[in-house]
C-alpha cells in the first residue's frame, strides 16, 4: 500500500472523476501536447472529418484518460471507453466497433495489452473503417467486409515500446506525456483543493506539489491525505508547515521519495559502492520484482537524476549520495 504509487487506488477513483478537467483549456501543463492537439482538433472540425487516431503514452497518472475525455469533448463527439485486457476476443472488439455512433472517440486504455488476434481486427478498422470478418473454417472459409462508422481511436499506453510496430504505425498522432513541472502541479493542487472545498494556501500547495513525483494523480492523493491531517491536527487549513508535518508522518520525504525509493538508493550506495549494479542483483537485494523496479520505482528516480542506467547496471548519482547524507564517491568502475 504505497502512498506515492502512480497507478490508481480504489479510493482515488470516485474522487478523480470529479477532478478531471473537461476542456483543453483546463488541462494544466503539457504545453506541447496541448498545442498539437488544439491544431489537430481544429483542423478536423474545420474539415468536418474525424480526427486522426491518437496514441498517448506516458507513465501512469499523468493524464492520459483525462486527455481522451477532453479530445471527445473538444470534438463534440461521443466517447466509448474500454481497455486492452478487457477485449478478449475479436467478437468483443467487433461488437464495440459496429455499435459506435459516427464520429465517436473510442478510447482503449492499456492498448499494449491487446492480444494479437484482436489487434489484427483493428488494423483495417483504423485504416479504412472496415471490419474483415471470417466466416466458416478451412477451405470453405471466406472473408466478408463490413463498413464501420468513422471513428477516432485514442490509445493509451504506459509502455510505448511494447506496442507492435504495425499498430503503432497506424496512429497519425503520437503524443508523449512528460512528468509535470512543480509549478504546474501546484496549480493542479490548488484547483483540486478548490473543487473539493479544501483550504490550502500557496506555500502549502507548493509543498504538496514538490512531493508529488511529477504526477497529478499522486498530487491529488497527497492533497486528500494532508487534508485529513489538517482537519484533525491543524484547524483545517493546509499551510506549508502542515503539509510538511503530514507528509513526513506519511513517510514521503521532501523530494517525494518514500522508504522504498530510499532503500534502492541506499542499497546501491552502501552494498555496491554506488554501482554499477545489475537490475537482477538489485532486485534481489531490495526484495522487489525486477519489473516493478523498472516500471514503478526507477522512472522517477532516473528522471530526477538520482539514478542512472548504464550498460553495466544502475549507478547512484551525486544527488543520491547527497540526499542520503553520504559523502559522494564517483563510481570507480565506469
Ligand atoms: P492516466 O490515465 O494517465 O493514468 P488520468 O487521466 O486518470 O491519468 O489522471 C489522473 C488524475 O490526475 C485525474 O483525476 C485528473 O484529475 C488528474 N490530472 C491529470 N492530468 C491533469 C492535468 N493536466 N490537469 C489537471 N488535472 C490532471
Amino acid at each position: 500500500d504505497r502512498l506515492v504509487e502512480p497507478t490508481p487506488k480504489d479510493d482515488d477513483l470516485p474522487v478523480e472523476t470529479g477532478l478531471r478537467p473537461r476542456r483543453l483549456g483546463d488541462y494544466i501543463g503539457q504545453r506541447k501536447v496541448k498545442e498539437n492537439l488544439r491544431v489537430f482538433v481544429e483542423a478536423a472540425l474545420q474539415r468536418g472529418e474525424t480526427l486522426d487516431h491518437v496514441l498517448l503514452h506516458g507513465h501512469p497518472g499523468l493524464g492520459k484518460t483525462t486527455l481522451a475525455t477532453i479530445i471527445a469533448n473538444e470534438l463534440n463527439a461521443n466517447l466509448r471507453t474500454t481497455s486492452g485486457p478487457v477485449i478478449e476476443r475479436p467478437g468483443d472488439l467487433a461488437a464495440i466497433l459496429t455499435n459506435l455512433e459516427p464520429g465517436s472517440v473510442l478510447f482503449i486504455d492499456e492498448i499494449h495489452r491487446l492480444n494479437h488476434v484482436v489487434e489484427e481486427i483493428l488494423y483495417p478498422a483504423m485504416e479504412d473503417f472496415q471490419l474483415d470478418i471470417i466466416i466458416g473454417q478451412g477451405p470453405s472459409a471466406r472473408t466478408i467486409k463490413l463498413d464501420l462508422p468513422p471513428f477516432t481511436l485514442v490509445g493509451a499506453t504506459t509502455r510505448a515500446g511494447l506496442l507492435s510496430p504495425p499498430l503503432r504505425d497506424r496512429f497519425g498522432v503520437v503524443l508523449r506525456l512528460e512528468f509535470y513541472h512543480v509549478d504546474d502541479l501546484r496549480v493542479i493542487v490548488t484547483r483540486s483543493a478548490r473543487l473539493l472545498g479544501i483550504a490550502v494556501d500557496e506555500d502549502g500547495a507548493m509543498e504538496i506539489a514538490r512531493r508529488s513525483r511529477g504526477t497529478p494523480r499522486v498530487a491529488n492523493r497527497l492533497l486528500r491525505r494532508v487534508r485529513d491531517f489538517a482537519e484533525v491536527r491543524a484547524g483545517g487549513t493546509i499551510t506549508r508547515e502542515v503539509a510538511d508535518q503530514a507528509l513526513q508522518m506519511l513517510d514521503v520525504d521532501h523530494r517525494g521519495f518514500d522508504r522504498m525509493d530510499r532503500k534502492i538508493l541506499a542499497t546501491i550506495i552502501e552494498k555496491y559502492d554506488g554501482g554499477p549494479v545489475g537490475i537482477e542483483t538489485l532486485s534481489a537485494a531490495v526484495s522487489e520484482e525486477k519489473d516493478t523496479l523498472e516500471e514503478v520505482y526507477e522512472p522517477f528516480l532516473i528522471q530526477e537524476g538520482f539514478l542512472k542506467k548504464t550498460p553495466r547496471g544502475r549507478v547512484a548519482t551525486r544527488l543520491a549520495f547527497e540526499h542520503l547524507g553520504v559523502p559522494y564517491r564517483a563510481s570507480r568502475q565506469l
